[in-house]
């Protein structure tokens, strides 16, 4: 088993300071207990930080340490201005707040992006300090977004996989956020990028197509030469841990006495985190509706809510806090009497025994938040009832909402709706409350803690080794010196190059990709050096190139290969006669697809015709070609032809005619001890690699997955190396 990093902001740990003496306690949430496992197996380590020591003396920080170390943990220490700005103010202040919709509560001007960026850095750093060859780094949640790019930057061949314990928002709302683009890149860096439900990952999915105009093809999408994975991964709970408390004495003794002077009273039961994502006024305001309107319920339902304190420092909760103590009063005051008190309300944290047993005592458990990246309560809720009874009410914002079929659902937004669903909850007969409950026991039992680590460590595993995979990375500036001398010392050389993405960046539209003076004067110049032959191969028209590089000693081949002028003098030869009869339907066909896609277009060739979606709304214009490609195979492949995605275009052609094809007619007119090397950056040109003979070089140009064994940047990177020949 390779060693595993855990990375997170928080150690799993609680530092005391008793009487003089440092207490290094673990903690017992959900998280560390699935992690303990694989962290101490593979004798890994767990970086993060051990919260404020800021009164520990330097002996007390070395004891501190070496307990630390015993716990195979490494700290990393923030300032309190870290904690003030990276934690509060960038972290919980406009992170949570955007992934959980709630853009109103984003703070109007940020300005904590900087040292967000900066401890981000520091614990990328600490990371690579500690990393060995072999390692698996497991990076956690969205105060470390930005870590696994810079751990790239760090180790290009590490084994990185990131995993994010909130919602991702749709892109609508990700797009509000101004460091979008940094923070998609961010997680891009890891190899396996992980969620909660298979929303989050669309909605990641179009962002990065939105933003950054990545396509996503089933679970993977290609970013400078490097494949990442995308998949969701629900979080389970230690399920049996669950169980086995709720069996204990202690546990059952104390669920008992919750009743203990009304036998007949039903308990509603919610337990969150004081935050304002998890709808605890909506919640109330829903329970007061329910004894409004059922008068018999009155004295006979009690809510008990738990509300444990959190993120103090940060003023939204200090106000909601004061919403929630608001609203509890009046409920209680209008609905209370001497005898019975409507809500039950604690504000503040309690031992996992009591905890437990208020999970075995309830009647309803009530799960409402407006939204949650997951929520365990409601699966701990299911784990501790091995009785087979109790009811959840459950909001369909929660990421669980997608597992438990069985919950009742809401919308945690209608209250009307809510004292509704309270009523039907505490009236369902005891048969559909058992049935019900089976089955999602069935389902929080088997999908725990340890299946959820396993799933995830599995898939990081399965992901290509980088190492394995070949030119991941651009070249270093000492490959390309060993090529740029290899291709002056042969005593003759053949480049044979793409034109656009290769040559010239990719522009919106065909036309405005025309040669600057500075390529025609370098391909002139090149060309013109003894011993050096270079070939033009483009899937354009053999118009353009001619009208382009016409005027240049080079050899040009206009369509994919199907057109080549080996010379200027020369004429404009076709490899074979084709028959064409297919092409008026095609071309009728990609013309319905772009009348109803703005923006696309059709490009009509000799013997292909093209589909070009650039400029069309990226998620429909993808999503169209999709649809375009399946209609063009199921119309054209029986008749010889083939569909070619390229790089925002769909391509129909006679299949066999590809710019692999002018490689043998090229060989033929050039020396044949010359040396070799193809230029290229899109699909098309994973044929003309693939012909090359042996000792040749392929160079891929730009982020696609390819063949080549070297790799360029992008154009300006090509322009250089052309340079560096004349
Ligand atoms: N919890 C706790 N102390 C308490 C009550 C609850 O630590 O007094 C735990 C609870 O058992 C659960 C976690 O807090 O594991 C809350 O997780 P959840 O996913 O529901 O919400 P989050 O707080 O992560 O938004």
């Amino acid at each position: 088993m390779s060693r595993l990093l855990l990375v997170s902001n928080r150690l799993p740990v609680t530092v005391k300071l008793e009487s003089g003496q440092v207490q290094v306690a673990r903690s017992a949430g959900g998280l560390a207990t699935g992690l303990s496992g694989p962290h101490e197996q593979s004798q890994g380590l767990w970086l993060g930080w051990p919260g404020d020591v800021t009164r520990l003396g330097p002996t007390q920080v070395a004891d501190l340490e070496s307990r630390l170390l015993d716990l195979r943990c490494v700290p990393l220490y923030l300032t309190a201005a870290e904690v003030n700005r990276f934690y509060e103010g960038f972290s919980n202040r406009v992170l949570w707040p955007l992934c959980h919709y709630m853009l109103d509560r984003i703070p109007l001007h940020s300005r904590d992006w900087e040292v967000y960026r900066r401890v981000n850095q520091r614990f990328a750093d600490k990371v690579a300090e500690h990393h060995q060859p072999g390692d698996t780094i497991w990076v956690h949640d969205y105060q470390l977004m930005l870590v696994p790019r810079m751990l790239r930057e760090r180790l290009p061949d590490a084994r990185i996989g990131f995993f994010l314990h909130i919602p991702f928002p749709s892109s609508e709302v990700f797009r509000t956020l101004p460091w979008r683009e940094e923070v998609l890149r961010g997680l891009l860096g890891a190899d396996l990028v992980g969620f909660h439900t298979p929303s989050y990952v669309r909605h990641f999915a179009t962002s990065l197509l939105r933003l950054l105009g990545l396509e996503v093809d089933g679970d993977e999408v290609h970013d400078e030469g490097r494949t990442v994975r995308l998949g969701a991964f629900p979080m389970g709970i230690d399920a049996r841990e669950f169980e086995r408390l709720a069996e204990t004495p202690a546990v059952l003794a104390e669920a008992g006495n919750l009743r203990v002077r009304n036998p007949e009273l039903k308990l509603v039961l919610g337990v969150d985190r004081l935050d304002y994502t998890k709808g605890i006024p909506r919640r109330l305001l829903s329970f007061e509706r329910l004894l409004e309107r059922e008068p018999s319920l009155r004295g006979k339902v009690r809510l008990i809510q738990v509300a444990v304190p959190s993120r103090t420092g940060v003023e939204d909760y200090a106000r909601y806090r004061e919403q929630v103590d608001e609203l509890v009063g009046r409920i209680n005051g209008t609905y209370g009497t001497v005898n019975h008190t409507p809500i039950h309300y604690l504000y503040r944290s309690i031992p996992q025994n009591t905890l437990v047993a208020l999970y075995r005592g309830a009647d309803v458990m009530y799960v409402t938040p407006l939204r949650d990246g997951m929520n365990l309560v409601a699966k701990e809720f299911v784990a501790s009832r091995p009785d087979g009874d109790g009811v959840l009410v459950l909001s369909e914002f929660a990421g669980v909402a997608g597992e438990l079929a069985d919950a009742l659902k809401v919308n945690p937004y209608d209250v009307e709706g809510m004292a509704r669903a309270l009523h039907e909850a505490l009236h369902m007969p005891e048969a559909e409350r058992r049935s019900r409950m089976g089955r999602m026991r069935a389902r929080v039992l088997e999908h725990d803690v340890h299946r959820w680590v396993h799933g995830f460590l599995g898939a990081l595993k399965a992901v290509t080794a980088p190492e394995e995979a070949p030119a991941a990375r651009p070249a270093t500036r000492e490959e390309l010196a060993a090529l740029v001398s290899r291709l002056r010392k042969a005593p003759a050389r053949v480049l044979l190059l793409d034109y656009d993405g290769t040559l010239v960046p990719l522009q919106p539209r065909p036309e405005m990709a025309a040669p600057t003076p500075e390529l025609l004067s370098i391909l002139g110049a090149v060309a013109r050096v003894p011993g050096t032959f270079v070939h033009v191969v483009s899937g354009r028209p053999r118009t353009v190139l001619e009208e382009w590089l016409g005027q240049l000693p080079v050899g040009l081949h206009a369509e994919h290969g199907l057109w080549s002028r080996l010379s200027p003098d020369a004429p404009w030869e076709m490899i074979a006669d084709l028959d064409l009869s297919w092409k008026p339907r095609a071309l009728q066909l990609m013309r319905q697809y772009a009348d109803r896609t703005p923006g696309a277009l059709v490009e009509e060739k000799t013997a292909s015709v093209a589909w070009h979606y650039r400029l069309a709304d990226p998620e429909f214009g993808v999503q169209q070609a999709r649809e375009l490609r399946m209609h063009l195979a199921e119309l054209f492949t029986a008749s010889g032809l083939e569909v070619l995605p390229g790089n925002k275009i769909v391509e129909l052609r006679p299949r066999g005619v590809h710019k692999g094809r002018i490689v043998e007619r090229v060989r033929a007119c050039t020396p044949a001890d010359a040396l070799l090397v193809a230029f290229g950056d899109d699909r098309t040109d994973e044929d003309l690699f693939a012909a090359l003979p042996e000792g040749a070089v392929a160079v891929a140009v730009g982020q696609r997955p390819s063949r080549a064994k070297v790799r360029l940047r992008d154009p300006a990177a090509v322009l250089n190396l052309l340079r560096a020949l004349h």
